[in-house]
Parts: structure tokens; sequence; C-alpha cells
């Protein structure tokens, strides 16, 4: 007989790129879930998980979803958790785990904990892994691979089952780390928030040239701006509520940006081209700091 499954039944609320590359983990290692259940906004995408054969259930209802399942896992943009919620409370099961993949998390906490059941384990979660691209058929069981898990469980929480969630995580190839929210997201805020925004910026701001010149300024985009288009490409809604449910700290690193960018810009007014070299002799240190965390 084999070993009994970590989790009986997982349902997971949202599976798209993250929910569904974490079903293919689950297929993969076989012993993590016995059943996976999903649930999505859209009939298209439940057609599609089952076409792929990524989840052993669809159910269009997410109450109907969690029903009997150990671990639930919120896997849609973190502005939809609230509606979620209020749909799915009265149906977790008692004991089960009640986890999500969002990428801010006081949010998460502002918006679901008060929600949650007597009984039913909170454990918020943030897999720092992604792409450009959305839904379930850009899954891939390697997405988690070496990169970090950051979990931000409330005080008080079962450690057993804060464990058991990092169990799932370290199998799935990530390494876990315990945070506070709001440590998680000023850290967040700068190194993947401001990022974003930026590319949105200055994706922009080259398309309006491009418009204002007439002229094909796109056709010249395989210097550094092509990686800026590549995260420009990121899903609209998903980012739409990061930025609305990270306020405050992103608000706080653009104003920091906004100050480092004038040094550089009087820097090269003034020809002051000492400035420039400190700074950019910094930036190759940090990018090797980068490359030796494993995280390039
Ligand atoms: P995704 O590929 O766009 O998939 C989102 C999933 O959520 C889809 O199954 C979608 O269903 C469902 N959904 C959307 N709105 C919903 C609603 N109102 N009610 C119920 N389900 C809803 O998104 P993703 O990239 O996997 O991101 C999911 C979460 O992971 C987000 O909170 C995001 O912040 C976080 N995250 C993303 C990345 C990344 O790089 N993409 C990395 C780390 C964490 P339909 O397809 O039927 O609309």
């Amino acid at each position: 007989m084999s070993p009994a499954p970590l989790f009986r039944r997982v349902a997971l609320i949202g599976i798209g790129l993250i929910g569904s590359s974490l079903a293919r983990v689950m297929l993969r290692e076989g012993d993590l879930a016995g059943e996976i259940v999903a649930s999505a906004r859209t009939e298209a995408t439940l057609a599609t998980v089952m076409r792929l054969g990524i989840a052993h259930r669809v159910e269009a209802d997410p109450a109907r979803a969690v029903e009997g399942a150990d671990l639930v896992i919120l896997g849609a943009p973190v502005g939809a958790y609230a509606g979620i919620m209020e749909k799915i409370h009265k149906h977790l099961a008692p004991g089960a785990i009640l986890s999500d993949v969002g990428s801010t998390k006081q949010s998460v906490v502002r918006d679901v904990g008060p929600l949650v059941p007597a009984g039913v384990h909170f454990v918020p979660a943030h897999p720092i892994a992604g792409t450009e691209h959305s839904g379930p058929e850009a899954g891939f069981a390697e997405l988690f691979q070496g990169r970090w898990c950051i979990l931000t469980p409330p005080p008080g929480t079962d450690e057993a089952a804060v464990e058991k969630l990092a169990t799932l995580w370290r199998r799935a190839g990530s390494n876990v780390e315990t945070m506070e929210p709001t440590h998680h997201d000023r850290v967040l805020a700068i190194t993947s928030h401001l990022p974003h925004l930026i590319a949105w910026t200055i994706v922009g701001t080259a398309a309006d040239l491009a418009e204002d010149t007439k002229q094909q300024v796109l056709k010249f985009s395989a210097s550094g701006f092509r990686d800026f288009t590549r995260i420009a490409a990121s899903d609209p809604v998903m980012w739409r509520d990061i930025f609305l449910n990270n306020r405050e700290a992103v608000l706080e690193m653009v104003q920091r940006f906004a100050e480092d960018l004038s040094v550089l810009q009087r820097a090269i007014r003034w020809g002051e081209g000492d400035v420039l070299m400190e700074k950019f002799s910094r930036g190759r240190a940090i990018r090797r700091g980068v490359i030796d965390a494993k995280q390039a």
C-alpha cells in the first residue's frame, strides 16, 4: 500500500500560471495530493484544465471546490480574494489549511483573515517565481525550482500547519522563509513592483515617442529596451491589483527611485563622470550578488 499523501484533497481556487504550475508539481511528485480540485472564473479555463489533465476534478462554484479539502490555495489576482472568501468561508473544512500565492501580503491578511473560520489554519504564501505569461497553459512544474517561497502566517498560527505547507513548497523545489507581511510588501515593492512600474513607463514613453516622431523606434528594440517589453507584457489585471494593494510601500519606493534618478540626471547634466562611474560600478557588484545567490 502506498503511503498517505501529504494532503488528501487540494482545492486550487484560480488556476492560472501559478496554480497550474503547482498542480503540475503535485502530479509529478505523486504523494503530495490525493486529489486536485480546481475552480476558475470561466468555463473556458475549466475546460482547458480538464484537457491538460492537471486536476482530477473542476468545479465552477468555488464553494463546492473547497468542500472536504484539507488544503485550499487561492491563486486568483489579489483584488478578487475578498469576493472569493465571501463564497467559500462557510464551506472550508475544519482543520484545513487555507493559503494563497498572491504577490501582496498585508492586503491578503486584511481581506482574507477576518473571514477565516475558527479551526482553519491560515498560512498566506508567495512564491517568488513567475513569467509574463498567464493561464493554465503557461504553467510548468519547474517554475518554483531554486526560488524563494515566503510564508506570512499570522502570530499564533499552528506550527504544524505552517510546516506542512512549507513541506509542499520545498518539494516544489523552493527555499522557504517566514516573514512579517509588512516586511514582505516592502521588499517586493523594490524587487518586483517598482521594476514592473518602470517597465510600463519606459515602454509607454517609447511608444509615444514613436507616435510623435512617426519613426520606427520599436524596430531597434534589441538593446536594453527588449527586457522591459518582456516585463511590460505581464497581466494587467494582476498588476493593477498588486499596485492597488501595496500602495504605501510602492509609493515610498517610487519616491526613493525618483530622488536617485535625479542624482544621475544631475551628474549627466554637469558632466560628472566619476559619479556615473561610482553608481554603475555598484550596479555590477549588485548583479554579482544576485548571481551568487543563484537568483539570476
Ligand atoms: P493567471 O494566470 O492570470 O490566473 C488567474 C486565475 O485566477 C485564473 O484561473 C482565473 O480564472 C482566476 N480568477 C481571476 N479572477 C477571478 C475571480 N474574480 N474569481 C475567481 N477566480 C478568478 O494568474 P497568475 O499569474 O497565476 O497569478 C495568480 C496569483 O499569483 C496572483 O495573485 C498573483 O499576484 C500571484 N503571483 C503571480 C506571479 C506571476 O509572475 N504571474 C508570481 C507570483 C505570484 P479565469 O481564467 O477563468 O479568468
